[in-house]
């Protein structure tokens, strides 16, 4: 597999992502939040977003997976959960990509179970064509199309994660 066409430059990225990050500081202006990572894909957009939101708030870290290669197994492994107490606090789940839906409305669940006071998804990208599970989406970075794409956080295999902007994948044979 090789990296094929960027889909999304380091620009265009970083833009979208300082206008999530106003958007959330204004809607919590004078509140505090727990901003939940979902590991790996999400490590390079959970640091930028983190850095620009303008109010108080406290981070942790799930790591999740669903993907063999490039298809989702539909069976979702938590290998380590959260350290943080989240009852009674504002929860933002930042999500790298939302494909089927199904790995987010699992944790959005799983979460909604230890009772916070409100939960909230901020994802990147989404990928709308695919979606199984009806899953309300409170800040979308950018709609995608269907196909498998690496970088910026997002894996094939676990490569090509630190690639700084976004790109489809093609095979090299
Ligand atoms: P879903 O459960 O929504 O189908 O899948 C969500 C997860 O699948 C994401 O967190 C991400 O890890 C992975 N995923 C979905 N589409 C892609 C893609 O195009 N590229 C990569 N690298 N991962 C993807």
């Amino acid at each position: 597999m090789v990296v094929g066409k960027p889909l999304l430059t380091v620009q265009q990225i970083q833009k979208r992502v300082a206008e999530l990050a106003e958007e959330i500081s204004r809607d919590y202006e004078g509140k505090e939040i727990i901003a939940i990572g979902i590991l790996k894909g999400a490590f390079m957009f959970f640091s930028d977003i983190v850095r620009l939101i303008q109010i108080h708030t406290d981070i942790d870290f799930l790591n999740v997976s669903s993907y063999s290669k490039t298809e989702s197994s539909g069976e979702i492994k938590i290998h380590s959960g959260l350290r943080e107490e989240i009852k009674g606090r504002h929860v933002l789940l930042v999500e790298d990509i939302i494909d089927t839906g199904i790995t987010i409305e699992h944790i959005k669940n799983m979460l909604l179970a230890k009772g916070p006071a409100s939960l909230r998804i901020c994802c990147l990208l989404d990928k709308k064509a695919r979606r199984k599970a009806d899953v309300r989406i409170d800040y979308k970075g950018f709609e995608i199309p269907d196909k498998y794409i690496v970088g910026y956080g997002l894996d094939y295999e676990n490569k090509f994660r630190n690639l700084p902007y976004i790109a489809t994948l093609k095979n090299n044979i």
